[in-house]
């Protein structure tokens, strides 16, 4: 509303449109228009719903006269503090403030709840509690309302109250409190006049609530735009980017100022494949079609590249043109990495399935086509290496087993009280009908305490270890297995006299899939062994690590709770 539209409202209300003879108009007449225009000038000023409210206090009490301006809003929490106030005691104002809706029996609670009974002398038609003209503060109000209110303000000496509803239709905002220690302040036409202006006051304090309102959700938009756990970024048509939040900026490795107004060309992948997937995606989006989850290379501000999922909706003007876009990007690295990974080893699964077969089949078919021709040694050579490739895959199998398990989270133990050293020993025989290259050396303390754990499960830990240890250290090495109890727990160790492993692949060696670059070349394995050793130490509640110097051998330990019932 224009001020001066509510300026010829405000002569409206105070009854004297301009022109109707201004010198007719009496003192108190002049004062009331004076306040309302004021009031909405003060309004059209005011950015802030407390400093308007601040402002009116004081227009009041100068328009009024009274000592004390008190302007109160009901809170969300049922109670009414004063936003605003002028002239009441510190006193006063703090034993007030805190009026609450639900058990204050005062009448700015029963103004505010609009629990008015206008045959009663108290209130005016427009719902608000006065003084009445002549007398002292309540005591022309029946006994009946005086018994129902605190009666603070005539114990604090304000002879003269006044509570004004502030009103948004049939909705009270808040009040206006006026009150004086001098009795018959507040003539009944002046509290009229209030009322109407309290319309007026109703009507802007519900504009500055919803405005603060929009405002609020405006910025709650914008910290979830900002805060979003995905990458956020718009480009115009011009393909300069426009905005973006501060995921997009890690993600990207850019600053603010260094992402928004760079053309997002910037971001294409330096491959071919990737800057036409880019540009694909680019074209789409002028086009004005909506784009999902396309997965494409992006490149960073320091050269490197990330992976993300793009999708891109076309914005549009009220025309329909197509004029900027709202993209996310959601970062798949790790998972195209994994799906890699994956990828690989399904790739080396299926070749070391194959290999053995190969042999086997070749070696039983030569058997028994050739039977006749082939010396019996000749033949139980062949036999010895088709049980050598068996049992080298029925060991994958059964990795992979356990692998599989583990990700469905199927994995059952099967704990009995076992004897540690038979476990061991029945590890390196089986070890040893595989592997004639190595020496194989049982070190054991005399007693050993009987372990609660799985024995197939020992086993199979066991002789992971013990294969690696013979597959990464060279023909003629000796293998040590020991075993001793450590506070709480039996230690197992596994130790090689082979190529070592550096402190950094160490900590790369128990996740899954994980093959490191330096190994003999022409060993086999495909990367299972330690993941499923790690699983199956945790599901007994051990844990498992390696002490290792390149060049110097290996020994892989594994930590086994002696105590019962703490397996995972
Ligand atoms: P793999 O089937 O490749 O042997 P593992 O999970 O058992 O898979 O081992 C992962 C990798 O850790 C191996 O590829 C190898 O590079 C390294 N590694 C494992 N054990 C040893 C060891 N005793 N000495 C040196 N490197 C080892």
């Amino acid at each position: 509303m224009g001020v001066l539209k509510k300026r010829k409202e405000a002569e409206k209300a105070s009854g004297n449109p301009r022109g109707a003879g201004l010198k007719n108009m009496t003192a108190s007449v002049l004062a009331e228009r004076d306040l309302l225009i004021s009031i909405l000038e003060t309004l059209s000023q005011s950015r802030h719903m407390d400093e308007y409210l601040k402002r009116l206090a004081e227009q009041i009490k100068k328009y009024s006269g009274c000592c004390c301006v008190g302007i109160r809003l009901l809170g969300e929490d049922g109670n009414i503090p004063y936003i605003a106030y002028t002239g009441f005691s510190r006193e006063f104002y703090e034993i007030e403030n805190p009026l609450c809706v639900g058990s204050d029996e005062c009448m700015c609670a029963n103004v505010i709840m609009g629990n008015t009974r206008l045959g009663l002398p108290s209130y005016t038609k427009g719902g608000s509690f006065l003084s009445n003209g002549t007398t002292k503060l309540l005591a022309s109000v029946s006994e009946e309302v005086k018994s129902q209110t605190r009666n603070v303000c005539n114990r604090y000496g304000y002879e003269s109250v006044a509570l004004v509803p502030m009103k948004h239709g049939d909705r009270i905002l808040g009040l206006i409190h006026l009150a004086d220690e001098s009795e018959n302040k507040i003539p009944p036409e002046t509290v009229r006049f209030l009322e109407r202006v309290g319309v007026y006051i109703g009507e802007a304090l519900h504009t500055f609530m919803a405005e603060e309102a929009l405002q609020e959700s405006e910025k709650q938009y914008r910290d979830l735009y900002e805060e979003a756990p995905d990458a956020y970024l718009s480009c115009g048509v011009d393909g300069i980017i426009k905005r973006a939040n501060l995921r997009a900026t890690e993600l990207l490795g850019y600053s603010r100022e260094g992402l928004v107004g760079r053309p997002v060309s910037d971001l294409y992948a330096d491959t071919p494949d990737g800057k036409a997937a880019a540009e694909g995606v680019f074209k789409r989006y002028l086009a004005g079609e909506e784009v999902r989850d396309q997965e494409l290379e992006v490149k960073r501000a320091d050269g490197s590249s990330v992976w993300v999922s793009l999708s891109v909706r076309p914005m549009r003007d009220k025309e329909g043109r197509v004029v900027a876009s709202r993209s996310i990007m959601v970062d798949i690295t790790e998972h195209r990495k994994l799906d890699q990974l994956k990828d690989d080893f399904i790739g080396l699964v299926s070749h070391e399935l194959r290999s053995p077969m190969t042999v086997i089949t070749g070696a039983i078919n030569t058997a028994l086509t050739e039977a006749e021709r082939l010396s019996p040694e000749e033949t139980r050579q062949l036999l010895k290496d088709a049980a050598a490739e068996s049992e080298s895959l029925s060991n994958l199998l059964a990795n992979l087993l356990e692998l599989s398990r583990v990700q469905a989270q199927r994995l059952v133990l099967y704990s009995e009280a076992i004897d540690v050293k038979r476990v061991i020993q029945d590890a390196v025989d089986k070890i040893k009908r595989q592997y004639s290259t190595h020496t194989f050396v049982i070190n054991l303390p005399r007693r050993l305490p009987p372990l609660q754990a799985d024995p197939l499960r020992l086993e199979r830990i066991l002789y992971n270890l013990l294969e690696n240890a013979v597959k990464y250290s060279p023909t003629g090495g000796e293998v040590r297995v020991s075993a001793k109890p450590q506070g709480e727990h039996l230690v197992i160790g596994v130790s090689d006299q082979g190529i070592g492993i550096s402190p950094a692949d160490q900590e790369k060696l128990f996740a899954p899939f994980q093959r490191l670059e330096k190994r003999p070349s022409g060993v086999r394995g495909v990367g299972l062994g330690l993941m499923v050793c790690r699983r199956l130490v945790e599901a007994h509640g051990g844990h498992i690590w390696v002490e290792s110097e390149p060049g110097h051998g290996s020994t892989f330990f594994f930590a086994m709770p002696l105590s019962q019932g703490s397996p995972r």
